[in-house]
């Protein structure tokens, strides 16, 4: 099926949002993470109709997204931690991985007997989920193995004609995925965001970090390349292999250009850059867009890498994994 793709403000976007939701349809929806593809959750057609759009592979589970706590229970089994963990961290970027009841249709975990839920903190992605009046699975609005969407200009430029709207509600605050934290066993983030592990472990004690690849049957979701951009990308360790690197582009006729910290713009002027940010904050609010902003304007993106500590990691994981179809070949 084909779409005019509409692009609405959160008020207006949000009523018409919630209708087609309803009736079984994918909406482009602001979060303060990244701009998610919604769907009801409990609507097996309407969540399948989410991979096609996306081209994504049946076995990369969804997240669940809830407006508040007392939609848990109906959802999945909790002893009680699930319930004080999303009081503390939510709404916000924690997605809590838990043994799903069977509500939940298995194509949304893709299989699996657990399922990652989150309550957004945005006020439209919330206001969605009430005016539709069933919990939305939504996984980033973009292609997949695409740079995630933080504009609703981004998941237009991905899922124009595949979708019948977006809501706009802005930039996305926070600029990545939500963190993944496993509570099915020992804690454990199977994928590292905004909230770090120094902060889970302030209410969980040790909570472990997933390194690398997962095997299959824990987390699916993690095998699959990710956030790669239309042209090359190479992370750089520093200033001075960054200067190299975009030295050689430029001897063999490439159009080159940096994603910077702001620490080190001094050092690339005359080159093509986009300044980051000086802050973790700022940098992880700029990643994603940046990239997309980038791959428009040059042939290989050269970017610095930042410090692997608190959010540092976080973003890095995603440079990292935006890198690896260069370091692949
Ligand atoms: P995205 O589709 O980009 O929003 O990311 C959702 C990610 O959440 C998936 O790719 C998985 O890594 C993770 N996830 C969701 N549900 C589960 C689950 N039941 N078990 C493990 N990881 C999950
Ligand atoms: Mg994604």
């Amino acid at each position: 099926m084909s779409f005019d793709t509409q692009i609405l403000k959160s008020g207006q976007g949000v009523s018409l949002g919630a209708t087609i939701i309803r009736d079984g349809g994918l909406v482009g929806m602001p979060t303060e993470t990244v701009y998610g593809l919604g769907a009801n959750a409990l609507n097996e057609e309407a969540v399948k109709s989410i991979f096609v759009a996306k081209g994504r592979p049946q076995d990369n589970p969804l997240i669940v997204h809830i407006s508040s706590v007392d939609m848990l229970d109906e959802l999945v089994y909790d002893d009680g931690l699930a319930r004080r963990l999303f009081e503390t961290f939510s709404p916000g970027p924690l997605t809590i991985v838990m043994k799903k009841k069977d509500i939940i249709p298995n194509v949304v975990s893709a299989g699996l007997d657990t399922v990652g839920i989150r309550i957004p903190a945005h006020k439209a992605a919330r206001d969605l989920i009430s005016q539709s009046g069933c919990p939305i699975a939504a996984p980033s609005a973009n292609i997949s193995g695409r740079p995630s969407p933080t504009t609703a200009q981004a998941v237009y430029e991905d899922m124009a004609g595949k979708i019948p709207l977006i809501i706009d509600g802005g930039e996305c605050a926070i600029g990545i995925e939500s963190t993944v934290l496993s509570i099915v066993d020992k804690p454990i983030i199977l994928r590292p965001g905004a909230i770090t592990p120094k902060m889970l472990e302030e209410y969980l004690g040790e909570v472990g970090v997933h390194r690398g690849e997962v095997s299959i049957a824990t987390s699916p979701g993690m095998k699959y390349r990710h956030y790669a951009p239309k042209c090359d990308m190479y992370l750089s360790s520093s200033i001075e292999e960054t200067k190299c690197l975009y030295d050689r582009y430029i001897s063999i006729g490439k159009r080159p250009i940096v994603l910077a910290l702001a620490e080190n713009v001094d050092s690339y002027i005359g080159m093509q850059y986009l300044n980051l940010g000086d802050t973790m904050d700022k940098v992880m609010h700029n990643v994603f867009e940046y990239i997309r902003v980038a791959e428009k304007v040059a042939d290989v993106i050269i970017c610095d890498s930042v410090e692997e500590t608190g959010i540092g990691a976080s973003i890095m994981n995603r440079l990292k994994k935006a890198a690896s179809k260069y370091e692949d070949k």
